[in-house]
């Protein structure tokens, strides 16, 4: 069987470590019987450059008619003072492709609990294992897309000011498949749940509450916990092991999940997955018990201008990148732990990018390797 993969490279580092995640895919099929057709397309700067959008029609339908979209990053200095911006481009391919569930793992990897600024008895380095949690993030409504705008107001004394808004709205079914999309992961982890929402103070909230009491009911073997977004943001730090699933709202996990990113060490580590739709568990080893749902996977991290070019990006998030891609859109479980594997045995061996290189001076069989190495000794220790 042959899937089509979108492949967006994008701008800056994007290209160089999305080329490690397309061997990656291709050698971890080899013999499955499947195999990956990869269509270049053009977004970001790159697109803006050659066609003056940042999103080209034809890139926004390619990208729907395929199995997944993997992408690099988008962006850089060249384009920031434009009218039109890459990110841009990056929004307008979330929302046209449907994306609204954005699942961000972030765990603490044990060859690297050195690279992790919190203090080993609280990020759970000094025990069995580390913290291992999986945020699901509302992507497509909330704040980011509610009504927003400016307007005159009355002062006291007669005279007028500017105000301005954003307007936080959601409707039940937009959180229902929010929720369905973190039970569904839950049930293939540690089984826990817990809701983030700011339910004393916002309608919003409320409702994400009474709607997350009904849904919970449909899976009475998962623990479901509510915090507010306050506390959730101090727990991350005071204790994140207690987390395995957060679901939350478009704004509070955009925070959320950038303060969990840093506790693993390095941005160039964490992968991430929107879905368009609701994986099933699939079991013990989750996956989508056979539906397809299209997904859109990067790294988490942007262009990295700085270091562009130069062989010392991290291509590790963008591999894991593409085990969240076997897992969720193409159901091939065990060639996403093959992948998963692959990186730790590599960390385990000691290779280290610069930017996951050990804080605390005890380098140990730590060695600092570039780009094309680290890409190399993932294929290498691929099976
Ligand atoms: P960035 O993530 O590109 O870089 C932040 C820092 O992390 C830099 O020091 C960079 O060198 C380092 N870094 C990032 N990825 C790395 C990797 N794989 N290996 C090693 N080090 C890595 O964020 P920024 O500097 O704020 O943004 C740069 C450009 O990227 C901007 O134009 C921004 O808008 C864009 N951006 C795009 C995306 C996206 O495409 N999803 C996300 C964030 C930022």
């Amino acid at each position: 069987m042959k899937f089509s993969i979108a492949l967006i490279s994008g701008d800056g580092i994007g290209p160089e470590v999305t080329a490690w995640a397309v061997a990656a895919l291709e050698k971890s099929v080899r013999s499955s019987g499947c195999s990956f057709d990869f269509i270049p397309l053009k977004a970001g700067g790159a697109a803006i450059d050659e066609t003056g959008s940042p999103l080209p029609l034809e890139t926004l339908e390619t990208a729907k008619q395929c199995g997944a979209v993997l992408l690099g990053a988008m962006g850089g200095p060249k384009w920031d003072k434009g009218q039109v911006r890459p990110e841009q481009g990056l929004l307008a391919l979330r929302s046209g492709l449907g994306v609204f569930a954005n699942l961000r793992p972030a765990a603490l990897l044990p060859p690297l609990r050195s690279a992790c600024p919190l203090k080993p008895e609280i990020s759970g380095a000094g025990g069995a294992a580390g913290f291992d949690m999986l945020i699901v993030r509302e992507l497509t409504g909330g704040i980011y897309f509610g009504a927003h705008g400016r307007e005159r107001i009355a002062r006291d004394g007669g005279e007028t000011e500017t105000a301005a808004f954003d307007t936080e709205r959601y409707s039940s079914g937009e959180i229902e498949r929010i929720l369905r999309v973190g039970y569904s992961c839950a049930g293939s982890r540690r089984k826990k749940l817990c809701i983030v929402d700011k339910a004393n103070v916002l309608e919003s909230s409320r409702l994400w509450r009474e709607v997350g009491e009904r849904v919970s009911k449909d899976y009475p073997d998962i623990e479901t916990s509510y915090l507010y977004v306050d506390n959730a943001a101090m727990q991350l730090i005071r204790a994140p092991v207690q987390f395995d699933v957060i679901v939350t709202s478009n704004l509070f996990g955009d925070i959320l999940s950038d303060e969990a990113s840093v506790l693993t060490g390095s941005i160039g580590m964490l992968p991430s997955a929107s879905l368009a739709g609701v994986p099933r568990s699939g079991g013990a080893d989750g996956g989508t018990g056979g539906a397809h749902i299209l997904g859109l996977y990067e790294p988490i991290h942007g262009s990295a201008p700085d270091i562009a070019g130069q062989d010392s990006a991290n291509p590790l998030a963008a591999i894991l990148s593409a085990a969240m891609a076997l897992r969720y859109s193409f159901n091939m479980e065990k060639e996403a732990r093959a992948i998963e594997a692959a990186v730790t045995a590599v960390l385990d061996a000691g290779l280290r990018t610069k930017d996951i290189a050990s804080r605390d001076g005890d380098s140990g069989n730590e060695r600092i390797v570039g780009t094309k190495e680290m890409g190399e000794a993932v294929l290498a220790a691929l099976e």
